[in-house]
């Protein structure tokens, strides 16, 4: 390849205003901005530029084998795909096959059909956000909520703020600024990486009393270390953990007590703060907030999308006057609630006047309380599906399958689908990680390992996320929403009936 050859290839490169009449041709023209189509014909001109100076093999030789034509044909059909890739949104659906309910990385919960509609109602015109109709005047952005928490949860007062860890901080900050707040170092919990209570108890301007130990706390360990720096006993919900073994932690009404004689505040983190006993759906017994409420903690503060199964959110109930506080507190305005997310907090919250209600509408509601016997039927069903779809395609559609198993050979593609009973889990930060029995349908294959078929199902669009488990591909059931098995279905034909 001679310096003359580069010059000519060069020259072959078109020019910009010839791209853009080439490129009205095409039917995607009209839906992508001009400008974000300019830059793509700058990137791919520029790349096309330096592989033909660099001797880029592929370039040259496309080029030389290549019409000239042709050669422009590739260059818009990169030009377009760029441009594509750029007016693609970034936030897409993505399909939880993971089996974890309330998956933080995945957008923690689904909301309700009633959330949904009530927030395209609000969001799409003006509303009573902050106005009291009945008085004519300024209202209270909590009042949408207010009543119906206390009713839920037989709180005095209630209020929500962007999150949980906004509800912690606002709390702490509110009742016990520059003054001690006593912990048990088996509660200084870290969740999800960047909430620790450590830290937001100094970025609240508060002062950590640790007392106890990381497995046994007793009553006197929070009785000693009371003095009148004291502001505020903390109890926080070790949410992501358990400590098993030679293990003792101090109620939260034996701590309510030791307050009261010294007159401090008492303050519960619940984390998850479940409205329902989910023990009687055969999940584990876990405190809820109307237990915390009984039990006489000044404050309660929740999570709106973990167990309750609403928007992201942080709840506050608890005590008049505490709550009259917080609310006054200047810090509220830096960490106040959307109303798009107050419409679905109080349309998720309504349900839950009704249980049976809220556990068939509310989706990680109906997710935890799936039975195991429905998770076998949605695995059988799917593995039907897969294999119609992958292993015998179009040429036998009527096939019967059998009862799926996992030492069936699919035959020609090698593919073994079959099922495996594990544990789907309720997700970091809710339930200390609890297991919930569930059938999972299991993919093997000769020709992709797990691991590539795993990387193949979430780079797919939508992306599908599984789990591997000995050098299985993992679909689990419990945690996909309608429609999703005929998408992996899809997928899966796509990616193993091409190998
Ligand atoms: C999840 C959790 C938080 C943080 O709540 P966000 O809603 O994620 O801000 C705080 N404390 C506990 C105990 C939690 O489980």
């Amino acid at each position: 390849m001679t310096n003359n050859d580069t010059q000519t290839i060069l020259r072959n490169i078109p020019g910009v205003d010839y791209l853009l009449e080439k490129l009205k041709n095409d039917y995607d023209f009209q839906y992508i901005p001009l400008s974000v189509i300019k830059s793509s014909i700058r990137a791919v001109l520029e790349r096309v530029r330096k592989s033909i100076i660099d001797g880029d093999e592929k370039t040259l030789s496309d080029n030389i084998q290549n019409e000239k034509g042709l050669f422009h044909e590739t260059i818009i059909h990169d030009i377009l795909n760029h441009a594509r890739e750029i007016i693609a949104p970034r936030l897409v659906p993505t399909i939880n096959a993971t089996g974890v309910v309330i998956h933080t990385n995945l957008g923690r919960s689904i909301l309700c059909q009633d959330a949904l509609e009530r927030i395209t109602q609000i969001a799409g015109g003006f509303s009573n956000l902050e106005f009291d109709i009945k008085k004519g005047k300024r209202g209270e952005r909590y009042s949408a909520v207010e009543e119906l928490l206390c009713d839920l949860t037989g709180a005095e007062s209630a209020m929500a703020v962007n999150n949980n860890a906004g509800a912690v901080f606002l709390s702490l900050n509110t009742l016990a600024r520059e003054r001690e707040v006593v912990v048990s170092r088996g509660e200084l919990v870290e969740i999800g990486g960047s909430f620790r209570i450590p830290d937001v108890m100094e970025k609240s301007g508060c002062k950590l009393k640790e007392v106890g130990t990381t497995n046994r706390t007793h009553l006197r360990d929070y009785g000693s270390a009371i003095s009148e720096k004291t502001a505020l006993l903390l109890k926080v919900h070790t949410s992501n953990y358990t400590i098993e073994g030679f293990t003792a932690s101090v109620p939260l009404s034996e701590l309510v007590l030791l307050g009261k004689k010294h007159q401090l505040s008492v303050m519960e983190d619940l984390g998850s703060g479940s409205l329902i006993d989910l023990s009687k759906y055969g999940l584990a017994r876990e405190p809820t907030v109307s237990d915390s409420v009984a039990a006489g903690a000044d404050v309660v503060t929740f999570s709106g999308d973990k167990l309750l199964g609403g928007p992201q959110a942080g709840i506050i109930v608890g005590r008049a006057d505490a709550i009259k506080q917080i609310k006054l507190n200047p810090l509220t305005r830096a960490l106040r609630i959307d109303k798009l997310t107050l419409a679905a907090l109080e349309a998720t919250l309504n349900l839950y006047r009704d249980e049976a209600d809220a556990i068939r509408k509310i989706p990680t509601l109906r997710m935890l309380t799936l039975p195991f016997e429905e998770t076998v039927e949605r695995a059988n069903k799917l593995i039907n599906d897969i294999k119609l779809k992958i292993l015998y395609k179009s040429k036998n559609t009527n096939a019967t399958c059998n009862m799926a198993n996992s030492t069936e050979d699919s035959g020609k593609n090698n593919v073994v689908v079959g099922y495996a009973d594990l544990a789907s889990r309720t997700g970091g930060g809710s339930y200390p990680e609890y297991s919930i029995p569930s059938r999972c349908v299991t993919i093997e294959s000769k020709h992709i390992s797990a691991a590539l078929l795993e990387r193949k199902m979430r780079m797919y669009k939508p992306a599908i996320i599984g789990r591997i488990d000995n050098n299985r591909f993992i679909i689990d059931t419990r945690t996909l929403q309608s429609g999703e098995d005929q998408i992996i279905c899809s997928a899966l034909a796509d990616i193993l009936n091409r190998k």
